[in-house]
């Protein structure tokens, strides 16, 4: 067992933490406050690796690996919540299952245009307004085969990157009869005549990270732009969320840290009873219990990852690394407000945004009780 990171993976982290702190930490209020999104960083995310981090060297990517990326995430989302989740979402959800799963054609036309930062980003669609938890069951959005093209018909919901994707990968029921061989991948570019992506969502936190809803009428595509094989599109949603609700965990820990951070330096400024509150133990046990969580977090991640960079079925340790990261940086963000009193409490002060943007970690890309019973039936099939 070795619990180092490589000298590439050092450097790497020195890199993306390097960005972050210049690019995305400094705008990371405004972005909130203005509920716009941070296009400069992105673009210069580009060059660093980071638009590409699924995505092969011979398609303009970085192709990291899995601790590499969960590294990447961490760093982003302690630089900034909102632009992190636009990156997971490129990466992990938006070129993943075209990496994986796509035909060469697709690749080779796709991955190249999203992975340099010179252009749109890619995003996924698997949620619709009555279907999020239950994507076997509920998914209503049908393509339907005419001649040499598919005509996609229904809405999605909650689609992060719609407005600044190139495209979205679109589950869709191609087979009526319903099970688990009823649907598919298909990639739709965001410029068809009939798609629809409605104004940016009004959110709590996140709130420079665009999210959409999507209707579809109508909407034609080439039948090569169906990715992987028909009747494998859930198959193929499971595999891209056991991979990114590492991220989600990963970026959950770069939030906390931040808090951390933050709830250390305020310590130690801020004075009650003629000493610094630091000096006070119920902070330093705060304290403690942050670092506590963020270490167990981070380590549970890396192994995560290290089973998939393995090719090892990590399902399980997928959902709990990401239930146990999202919840502990509700808790440690949490207690950073605490700490900082009623300025906690102000837009002022980072912690303030960190907590709403943490709120989402536990819901996206599997709620926590998906999650749990994703543990609970490995854990009770022996
Ligand atoms: C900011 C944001 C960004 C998002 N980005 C994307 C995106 O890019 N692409 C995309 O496809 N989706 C995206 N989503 C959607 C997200 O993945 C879903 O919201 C999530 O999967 C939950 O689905 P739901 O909202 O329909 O809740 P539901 O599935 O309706 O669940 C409601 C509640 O019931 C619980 N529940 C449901 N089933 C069970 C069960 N069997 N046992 C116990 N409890 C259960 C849930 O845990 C939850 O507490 C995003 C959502 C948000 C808020």
């Amino acid at each position: 067992m070795d619990f180092e990171l490589s000298e590439e993976q050092k450097t790497w982290k020195k890199i993306v933490h390097d960005y972050a702190e210049k690019e995305l930490r400094p705008k990371a209020r405004e972005v909130d406050e203005k509920e716009e999104f941070n296009w400069e960083a992105v673009r210069k995310g580009g060059p660093v690796g980071l638009l590409g981090l699924n995505i092969p060297e011979e398609y303009g990517g970085s192709n990291v690996d899995s601790i590499s990326n969960s590294i990447a995430m961490e760093e982003l989302g302690w630089g900034c919540g909102s632009t992190a989740l636009a990156f997971t979402a490129h990466n992990g959800l938006g070129t993943a299952p075209i990496a994986i799963f796509g035909s060469e054609e697709l690749k080779k036309k796709w991955l190249p245009l999203v992975a340099t930062g010179m252009n749109k980003l890619g995003s996924l669609a698997l949620t619709e307004p009555g279907a999020g938890s239950d994507i076997q069951g509920g998914v209503l959005t049908r393509a339907v085969r005419d001649g040499d093209e598919w005509v996609i018909n229904g809405s999605k919901m909650w689609n992060t990157n719609a407005s600044i994707a190139e495209y979205i990968i679109t589950l869709v029921r191609t087979d009526p009869k319903g099970g688990s061989k009823s649907l598919s991948m298909i990639l739709v570019p965001t410029d068809a005549k009939g798609l629809t992506i409605h104004p940016a969502e009004k959110k709590m936190g996140l709130r420079g990270s665009p999210t959409h809803a999507v209707t579809y009428e109508d909407v034609r595509v080439p039948m090569g732009y169906l990715i992987g094989p028909e009747g494998r599109g859930l198959q193929q949603t499971l595999a891209t969320l056991d991979a990114g609700r590492i991220s989600i965990g990963a970026i959950s820990v770069g939030l906390a840290r931040g808090a951390m951070e933050a709830a250390i330096s305020y310590a130690k400024e801020r004075k009650a009873f003629n000493q610094s509150i630091a000096d006070f133990q119920a902070i330093q046990f705060k304290i403690a219990n942050m670092d506590v969580e963020i270490e167990l977090a981070r380590t549970y991640i890396y192994k995560a990852s290290w089973l998939k960079d393995q090719g090892r079925p990590y399902s399980k340790e997928a959902a709990i690394a990401k239930l146990y990261a999202t919840e502990m940086a509700e808790r440690v963000i949490y207690d950073a407000i605490q700490i900082h009193g009623g300025f906690g409490y102000s837009r002022e002060y980072h912690v303030e945004r960190m907590y709403r943007d943490a709120r989402l970690m536990t819901i996206g890309e599997g709620t926590s009780e998906i999650n749990r019973l994703v543990i609970s039936r490995q854990v009770l099939a022996g």
